[in-house]
């Protein structure tokens, strides 16, 4: 195992994840498992479990999960950890299989990992082990390990002479020209202007990091494209498209914890995931320009919390940048 090393994590009981709006998809198996202890938990198998188009979730009421209670996984406090759906179990931990070693990370949804209260991941050992026997971590599908092992090589010497930003739009500009993995130089080549992945990436991905309103998602398209007048009603912000793409390009005094953030998506090796380097290496561009509109509009946690949901833990982002980078080619 590798471990991040710009993560801690304790859990501090704050039950905050458990009352995101996500959903917990489970095995067809659980409930049946689960049945015979839902009169303990004061639940049912009708109010417990949604089943949709021949899948089964975790229900939620206004206060997130069903099995949240006083703030705690009555699963986890009644039942033991082993009775939670497996995306539980792993929570906050991220797992990504490769040929050097599972890299092991934590979502920054996570209030502990926001604050970076707890041990560092390398002390959590044994505990990971045992979650990982249940859980396999995630494949990273690369066609060529060797090549991208030698990109992060010439990366990584890179960024000890040159900035990680700056390293990383040269890449951005030659991947937009069709170069592949083992022909991206981080060291050298010029830098272009680089206000279109910035428009690319505030337009396709600033959406996903707000209220799901279809109202305020075709507003916000309009006003990026014009440059005109839109209102984010979540935040009380009352402004432009222009203004919000001005925010994107300007960095904020204190960018700290962008940069953890940053790397910590690096560290993951999330952009192997994308089979063109230009849809990964834009993954990885995304949350600065995103954290700099987001946290002007509410505050750097929860720009990075929303981020993380978005890009993160987003079934089908790589999936956006891949039919856009292939766009831009
Ligand atoms: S958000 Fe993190 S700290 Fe809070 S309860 Fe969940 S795992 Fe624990």
């Amino acid at each position: 195992m590798i471990f991040d090393p710009d993560i801690r994590y304790g859990c501090v009981r704050c039950g905050k994840s458990c009352r995101h709006d996500w959903d917990i998809w489970i095995h067809r198996d659980l409930p049946a498992r689960l049945e015979p202890h839902l009169a303990k938990l004061k639940l049912t198998r009708e109010n417990a479990f949604v089943y949709e188009q021949g899948r089964v979730r975790l229900a939620r009421d206004q206060h997130g999960c069903r099995f949240l209670q006083d703030s705690l996984c009555s699963l986890h406090c009644q039942l033991g950890v082993f009775h939670k759906p497996n995306f539980c179990q792993q929570y906050p931990w991220f797992f990504v299989d490769t040929p050097e070693g599972i890299r092991v990370s934590a979502s920054y949804t996570c209030t502990a990992v926001l604050q970076g209260a707890g041990p560092p991941l390398g002390e959590q050992r044994a505990e990971i082990e045992k979650c990982l026997a249940q859980n396999p971590a995630l494949d990273v599908s690369l066609l060529n390990w060797e090549e991208t092992v030698d990109f992060h090589r010439r990366f990584a010497q890179a960024v000890e002479r040159e900035l990680w930003a700056l390293c990383l739009l040269r890449c951005l500009a030659q991947a937009r020209a069709g170069r592949r993995w083992a022909e991206l130089e981080p060291a050298q080549g010029p830098v272009e202007d680089m206000a279109w992945p910035r428009r690319l990436v505030v337009g396709a991905l600033l959406k996903p990091c707000l209220d799901h309103d279809q109202e305020l998602w075709s507003e916000l398209d309009r006003a990026l494209g014009d440059g005109g007048e839109v209102k984010i009603p979540q935040f009380g912000y009352a402004g432009s498209g222009a203004e919000l793409l001005e925010w994107a390009a300007r960095p904020l005094e204190e960018e700290v914890e962008l940069e953890r953030y940053r790397r910590s998506l690096w560290f993951r090796r999330q952009h192997l995931r994308c089979a063109e380097p230009l849809a990964g290496l834009l993954l990885n561009w995304a949350p600065a320009p995103l954290y700099r509109v987001l946290a002007r509009l509410t505050n750097g946690a929860e720009a990075l919390e929303r981020i993380e949901m978005t890009i993160g833990h987003g079934r089908g982002v790589e999936r956006v940048f891949g039919l856009l980078a292939g766009y831009l080619i």
